[in-house]
């Protein structure tokens, strides 16, 4: 598959935000990686066309999970471009498609009664705004042992902790991950997608060790763009910082959609309006 990467540059509750995009494209396939928030074509055609591509050859769109900045512009690409497939993991496809209630907002409504007063008006704008997006049906689902044989080489790695299905994409001939939101590129070096939307901070630490095991000369974080230098020694600083303080707690699988759950995850209201 040959990689290219979307710069597009939007606005997100009044902040401006640049996110990225891939396409990835063989000989049959014209695959879109995440697609920006609603209203976010426009940007993705021009961005495509930068690099000579129109997405009338669209085929597929893989969603890495059901963050509004990764989904929000899915419905209006599937109208517009109506031969592409939508593709998800299985944990994610429910929220995706509306069978589910949006896991964002089940916490942004969890939290609403703990909030101070001045930020209930923005609480309620974001209610709104997750309200809003609009569902789309999963054609296709992509996991660890299976994308569309027409896709090639490319593997699916599950990075849950973001968000309970959240994927990567690894493309072993180039060794190229798209990591999502299973790291973010922040001031040089790498982060955990925003900690306070970070659904399970063990489970998004596992993750990254997980993308540990592979290997990787280019990494393209969905916020950050491309990195190409000293993936592994940031990938290793990264569990460094989070290991000594948060060990994996000693909780069974039962305990995990506590985890999910929990609001507790919010505690840094301020970190919560920084996007998704
Ligand atoms: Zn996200």
């Amino acid at each position: 598959m040959e990689v290219f990467v979307l710069e597009i540059r939007c606005s997100y509750q009044g902040k401006d935000d640049v996110l990225y995009p891939v396409l990835l494209r063989n000989g049959k396939e014209l695959v879109l990686v995440d697609c920006g928030y609603a209203g976010s074509m426009p940007l993705l055609q021009a961005a495509a066309n930068r690099h000579g591509i129109s997405l009338d050859a669209l085929t597929g769109i893989l969603i890495t999970h059901h963050d509004i900045g990764h989904m929000g512009g899915v419905q209006e690409l599937k109208m517009a471009y109506s031969a592409a497939k939508v593709y998800a993991s299985a944990t994610e496809a429910p929220y995706i498609s509306g069978k589910e209630k949006s896991l964002r907002l089940q916490q942004a409504e969890a939290l609403y009664d703990t909030l101070p007063e001045d930020l209930k008006a923005w609480a309620r704008q974001l209610q709104e705004t997750l309200k809003a997006v609009q569902a789309v049906a999963v054609d296709g689902i992509a996991s660890e042992s299976g994308v569309p044989a027409s896709w090639g080489d490319m593997q699916i790695i599950p990075t849950p902790g973001h968000t309970p299905g959240h994927i990567s994409v690894y493309l072993p001939q180039s060794k190229t991950l798209l990591a999502a939101d299973a790291v973010v590129v922040e001031k040089g070096e790498l982060e955990l997608a925003n900690p306070a939307l970070t659904l399970n901070p063990e489970q998004a630490i596992a993750s990254v060790r997980r993308l540990l095991q592979l290997e990787v000369d280019q990494l393209i974080c969905y916020h950050g763009g491309m990195v190409e230098k000293d993936i592994r020694e940031k990938l290793e600083r990264l569990v460094e910082k989070y290991t000594p303080v948060q060990p994996p707690p000693a909780s069974s699988d039962k305990d995990q959609p506590d985890a999910y759950s929990s609001p507790a995850c919010y505690a840094h209201l301020k970190d919560f309006r920084e996007g998704f």
